[in-house]
């Protein structure tokens, strides 16, 4: 099922476009090739990090960002909203096909940051890390080290650029 939650519009800030936030599970779930919803508690996956941004045929919206279930995207709202912003970070920079770039994930947090939601996104992160750890995905792991050097990079603090790793599916 497919439920119309939230309308966003970007006019506030300044920029343009219509976006609106859907449940969808049924799509994210096929997104991320999970076959079974009782893998999410299995893997240990906050859903929240399977958000994903669409590009609208429908004339009334320019964006849909999907969630797989709103009353746990809501759930915090620092994690919303930086999630929110990353994902409008991927108008400007759009994840390759069956590609996932390091340095895009490090410029849509830059975005997110750039309109105050630092906090949200470290938090994503620590997230986006324990579920690198339940899968046991390295590439997932080494991605998200980079991205949270790359915080600590653009917060000021002690970093340094590092390489690019690729991964086949977008954890926001
Ligand atoms: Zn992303």
């Amino acid at each position: 099922m497919i439920c119309l939650c939230e309308e966003l519009f970007l006019s506030r800030y300044g920029l343009e476009g219509r976006i609106a936030i859907l449940e969808d599970k049924h799509t994210v779930l096929k997104n991320f090739g999970l076959n079974d919803v009782n893998w999410l508690s299995f893997w240990n996956i906050d859903c929240r990090l399977l958000t994903m941004l669409y590009q609208s045929l429908d004339s009334k919206y320019d964006w849909f960002i999907i969630v797989y279930d709103y009353e746990k995207f809501c759930s915090d709202l620092k994690i919303k909203e930086a999630i929110i912003w990353h994902e409008i970070g991927h108008i400007t920079f759009p994840v390759g096909k069956n590609i996932i770039c390091t340095d895009t994930e490090v410029q849509c947090d830059r975005i997110a940051i750039d309109y105050g939601h630092e906090e949200g996104i470290k938090k994503i992160l620590e997230l986006t890390l324990k579920m690198a750890h339940s899968l046991n995905n390295k590439l997932l792991l080494n991605m998200t080290i980079e991205r949270q050097k790359q915080l600590h990079f653009i917060l000021g603090a002690d970093g340094q650029a590092g390489s690019i790793n690729t991964f086949n599916v977008d954890y926001i």
